[in-house]
């Protein structure tokens, strides 16, 4: 979808679709780098992580694996609560296994930190985290990002994998939302 066919319900681009790509190569090399030899399993958490895991594996250079979870963090409204539900678990036994986890937002931080622990806890060999964006001034916990491709002010967001009501996903970049959108 084009930014340009729903101009009108979007404040501001944040991230063009040139600016992720090419942010994307450069992590992509980082982690073909770190990871060379090594047998790397990416791990993506659905939905939101789908456009950038999509766009981040075929950029990286060695072989990996791929698989993926939906978890659900309860709590009231639209803020995550740190309590994680898994909704769909991992096909693969992490055993020995080196996970990268590929994100696309780190807001209050509460569902990656619990994810990481849930992960190291299954004797993954190691557990890191790539993430498309990160709301720093929304952290309740400290996460730590290894590769991270933009900060971004703490506003909700949509595109590239990020939705509001199921929507915006497929923006290939990445937008604030108009107000009205959200009072219709
Ligand atoms: P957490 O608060 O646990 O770090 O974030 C959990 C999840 O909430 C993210 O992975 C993402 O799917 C969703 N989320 C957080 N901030 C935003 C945002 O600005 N826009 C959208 N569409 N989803 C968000
Ligand atoms: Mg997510
Ligand atoms: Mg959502």
């Amino acid at each position: 979808m084009d930014p340009r066919d729903c101009k009108d319900e979007l404040a501001e681009i944040l991230i063009t679709e040139e600016e992720m790509q090419e942010r994307l190569a450069e992590m992509a090399q980082q982690i073909s780098a770190d990871y060379a030899g090594k047998n790397l399993l990416l791990v993506g958490v659905l939905k939101g992580a789908i456009m950038v895991m999509a766009d981040l594996s075929r950029k990286i250079a060695i072989p990996v694996e791929m698989d993926w979870m939906a978890v659900s963090s309860y709590g009231s409204g639209t803020k995550s609560s740190g309590v994680v539900r898994i909704l769909k678990d991992l096909d693969t036994d992490l055993a020995g296994r080196h996970v990268l986890i590929v994100e696309d937002i780190i807001d209050s931080g509460l569902t990656l930190s619990w994810l990481v622990r849930n992960l190291e806890n299954r004797g993954a060999a190691s557990v890191k985290i790539a993430a498309a964006l990160r709301k720093k001034e929304a952290a309740k916990v400290e996460v730590d990002v290894e590769y991270l491709g933009f900060d971004i002010p703490n506003d909700f967001v949509v595109g590239y994998g990020l939705d509001y009501a199921e929507k915006y996903r497929t923006l290939p970049c990445v937008a604030k939302l108009s107000p009205h959108v959200y009072e219709k």
